[in-house]
């Protein structure tokens, strides 16, 4: 009987991790345990929705994906051979006709859907400080740094003005316009490295980010000439970090953590100006392409199960982490159900969502074309936090849905991906509006204590990703794509 098999998987899966893990904290003989330790039950609907067939087919895609190079194959030809891929890039489009092409090859339905997206372009960047206390006459100081996206350009020759740092929003505020107009301003904000390395280095990212996304504008409101924050991220090596900010009107860059110190000691002092090059360009808009692929349900396929990516990178390196590494994974799902001949109940979607970097016209283009099937969207998930060792998953659902998906979970537990965190938001940026329409989302969750030291830097490379890691990675997104969309009852919301 199904539901009698998948219950004794189940309690053998529990108990030999229980087991383990009391083995790993205590040599000794154990005392009875407490009844807190009591083992966990999978309840009526929970065995109902996995039945013992599913079951052994979710540990089949497992056992595939942990020895399968398919994912880390498109990776390295996403970085490598294509390269970085920002909106409105010739890289972008070859990254766009590349996926659609792998995905036809295994099957799939693909369909590219139209975007325009920003077409911005990198220039020189460079900048010195001319001025400041202590200066040995005729010399100067180099200052490390790259344009946010979107910035405007300085002049071609340069500008030169006196900088003012500032730590945070209130510091500015109190200036005022007389202090800061025609200045360089500075944002002083530092990441959290202890944040980073304690696990959530997300929260550091979310508290450092506000300067990138919201300084400049809030500069240029306040007449400054030009806007730089201390680059948001844990990398130490002198590495400019870039990403989106709002559109402010004024040259708008990253400098290095290390330069951010440097010239926050000597402002300290006195008098610090900078001579600063920055002559990016914002060309016309440009058209890119959502690549959409279907492996089409055998008994729902109205219904669909989302399992994405996003296609498009910075520039500064190749986009391995972020995120050509979610992309190649959610291919790999879908690739791992032709390799093993699996057929899903419901359409297993593959997404590679393009420009979620530059502003997410992607998601806003399929949320336009596709709000309509929301309704009939089972879940979605992306993996956009890099492509380190996976926890398990974030998640925006019901606790009751939560509590259902555990069976699908313990596949996992071999390499300990079994976390579900609720988040109060949506787990990646490219589903959050599907998410907020009711679809239950899902966000692979990977270690992240490592992924700001790259992450919109040019230290972004495919040798950053162990293969290994990327494996458990496709392994769980194949795993719980494949667990929504063949559960005996959709998710429900
Ligand atoms: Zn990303």
């Amino acid at each position: 009987m199904p539901n009698t098999r998948g219950s004794l998987k189940i309690t053998i899966a529990l108990l030999s991790s229980l087991l383990s893990a009391a083995v790993a904290q205590s040599p000794q003989p154990n005392p009875a345990p407490p009844p807190f330790a009591a083992m966990p039950q999978a309840s009526q609907a929970q065995l109902e929705n996995f039945p013992a067939q599913l079951l052994d087919e979710l540990s089949a895609i497992k056992t595939t994906a942990l020895a399968d190079d398919y994912a880390y194959r498109q990776v390295a030809h996403l970085t490598e051979n294509i390269g970085p891929r920002p909106s409105g890039s010739l890289q972008a489009k070859a990254a766009v006709d590349y996926v659609a092409g792998e995905l036809r090859a295994l099957g799939l339905t693909v369909q590219l859907e139209e975007v325009k997206v920003p077409h911005w372009v990198r220039g020189a960047e460079t900048a010195e400080l001319v001025e400041y206390p202590g200066q040995a006459k005729g010399t100067g100081q180099k200052v490390v740094l790259t344009a946010l996206g979107g910035s405007t350009s300085t002049p071609a020759e340069g500008l030169t003005a006196d900088v003012v740092v500032v730590n945070n929003f209130d510091e500015l505020k109190a200036l005022g316009h007389d202090k800061v107009a025609g200045k360089i301003l500075l944002f002083n904000e530092i990441f959290d490295k202890e944040k980073a390395a304690a696990g959530i280095a997300f929260v550091a990212y979310g508290e450092a980010v506000r300067y990138r996304g919201a300084g400049p504008k809030a500069a240029a409101d306040l007449g400054a000439a030009a806007a730089l924050v201390r680059s948001v991220g844990s990398a130490d090596f002198r590495l400019p970090h870039t990403g989106f900010s709002f559109p402010a009107g004024i040259p708008a860059g990253a400098v290095t953590a290390e330069d951010a110190d440097l010239i926050a000691h000597l402002a300290a002092e006195g008098k610090v100006r900078m001579h600063l090059t920055l002559t990016p360009q914002k060309l016309p808009d440009a058209t890119g392409f959502n690549v959409i692929a279907d492996m089409k349900g055998s008994e729902h396929p109205e219904q669909i199960v989302v399992v994405s990516g996003h296609l498009d990178s910075w520039d500064l390196g190749t986009g391995a982490i972020d995120d050509g590494a979610g992309v190649a994974v959610a291919m790999e799902a879908a690739e791992i159900l032709q390799k093993l001949h699996l057929h899903p109940k419901r359409t297993l979607r593959v997404i590679a969502w393009m420009d979620e970097e530059s502003g997410g016209a992607g998601s806003q283009a399929y949320t336009k074309d596709h709000s309509s099937e929301f309704p009939r969207h089972v879940a979605a998930i992306e993996s956009d936090s890099g492509a380190a060792h996976p926890l398990g998953f974030d998640v925006k659902m019901t606790t009751h849905a939560t509590e259902l998906l555990r069976p699908a979970l313990a596949v996992l537990g071999s390499f300990g991906a079994t976390a579900m965190q609720p988040s109060s938001y949506a787990p990646g940026a490219d589903i959050s509006a599907m998410s907020d329409a009711g679809v239950p989302a899902l966000g692979l969750l990977q270690d992240g204590r490592t992924y700001f030291h790259y992450h919109h830097t040019a230290a972004d490379t495919l040798d950053k990703i162990v293969p290994v890691e990327l494996r458990e990675n496709a392994a769980a997104m194949a795993v719980m794509g494949y667990a929504l969309a063949n559960m005996k009852e959709p998710l429900p919301r």
